[in-house]
């Protein structure tokens, strides 16, 4: 099933892959097939036979090398190789307006076309780019074809079509930032969704969605995938104490506690009211239990300063460890693994972190430890 997930989203990147590729050689051959030869017919200059013969031999050719490119790049090159593509379009384009008669030819509505198709596919940094690259290149191959006439030269014409790319320019930029702001709200709600208010982790619809997928991942990996299950001691007490106002400052202080603790691979969970869930992969059961006990011994040494000095109290946490696969093929049944090391870890005294295989070993361990310190 892993393989399922993993190649569904391999197929889907090559299958956007695919019609990105297939939408850029499209796109391509239509405004070659259909619009550079209506610029043919239609210019008021006088296009000879050469010219128009050259304009399509170019362009075929042109086109054709970069039809095998889009077609033979690398997958990570794609984007790239048709970002240069784009740049190389404006030169020819301009060279080919000049052929076609310099300012009279209407040919520069393909730079329009350029500017938009490739700044729709990107950023408004990229639609600048562009843009004052092919304001330039234009102005700069115009006026270069006119040079003999620069004194009877209409520049106003000029200026007017480069204020037209500037115009088309602004335009998609709008509509970009508009969909970004879309895009952006869409992620933040998607966000919130699966946030636990009051710590800011994840919360138990979004750990109930990723478990079996992080399982299928560790089958995947041939990696194990931890649970940690944390639950805070005596909370009801430290609530009916103190109030509900300082229980929830608590919660979200653990928060901060576990997320310091963890790497960024790892998923921290509010799974209830003061039960806590870290998913761990790759890692084994000693390394995990030390997040567990570092995460365990900051909370206990986390001085909480209640409205005064007398009020300043301690609290501490449990935690149970179970592993998957190593425990059971079932994560749902690793998860209740987990819960069970945790109840264990309240059983035996509380405070400690406790793995699933150490359930019925420790209480001598922890007695023979009390006695000690009782005797001391
Ligand atoms: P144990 O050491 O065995 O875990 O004892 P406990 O008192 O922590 O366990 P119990 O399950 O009896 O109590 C949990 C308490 O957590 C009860 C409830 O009032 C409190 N609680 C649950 N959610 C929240 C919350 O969001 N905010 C606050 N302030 N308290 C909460
Ligand atoms: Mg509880
Ligand atoms: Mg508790």
């Amino acid at each position: 099933m892993i393989n399922d997930i993993i190649s569904e989203s391999i197929k889907e990147k090559k299958q956007k892959l695919a019609k990105f590729r297939r939408n850029m050689i499209y796109f391509r051959w239509i405004i070659l097939i259909f619009i550079i030869p209506a610029f043919l017919f239609t210019s008021e200059f006088a296009v000879s036979k050469n010219s128009a013969y050259l304009t399509i031999l170019l362009t075929v050719l042109y086109n054709t090398i970069v039809t095998l490119l889009i077609v033979f790049s690398r997958p990570e090159r794609v984007r790239k190789n048709v970002g240069i593509v784009f740049y190389i379009d404006v030169l020819l384009i301009c060279f080919i307006t000049c052929v076609l008669g310099g300012i009279e030819s209407d040919t520069f509505i393909v730079l329009l076309f350029i500017i938009s198709y490739y700044g729709i596919s990107r950023d408004i940094a990229s639609i600048v780019n562009i843009t004052v690259f092919t304001i330039f290149m234009y102005s700069i191959f115009i006026l270069g074809f006119e040079k003999n006439r620069l004194n009877e030269f209409n520049y106003w014409r000029l200026i007017s079509r480069d204020l037209f790319m500037l115009i088309t320019a602004y335009g998609i930029s709008l509509i970009i930032s508009e969909v970004k702001k879309y895009d952006e709200m869409h992620k933040r709600e998607f966000k919130l969704a699966r946030t636990d208010k009051l710590t800011g982790l994840a919360n138990r619809h979004y750990f109930d969605q990723k478990l079996e997928e992080e399982a299928l991942y560790a089958d995947y990996a041939r990696k194990p995938l931890n649970i940690l299950m944390f639950d805070i001691d005596n909370f009801k007490n430290f609530n009916d104490t103190y109030g509900h106002i300082w229980g929830d400052k608590l919660l979200s202080m653990f928060g901060d506690i576990v997320m310091q603790n963890i790497r960024k691979t790892d998923i921290p969970v509010r799974y209830g009211g003061e039960e806590f869930i870290v998913l761990v992969g790759d890692l084994d059961m000693s390394t995990v239990k030390g997040i567990g006990d570092r995460i365990r011994s900051q909370l206990e040494k986390q001085n909480l300063n209640m409205e005064n000095e007398e009020k300043r109290c301690k609290v501490t946490v449990s935690c149970g460890v179970a592993q998957y696969p190593t425990h059971s093929k079932d994560i749902k049944e690793v998860v209740d693994y987990a819960d069970k090391a945790l109840y264990y870890a309240k059983e035996i005294g509380k405070n400690i972190v406790v793995s699933y295989d150490e359930i019925g070993k420790l209480r001598e361990a922890v007695q023979i430890d009390i006695d000690t310190y009782l005797s001391n």
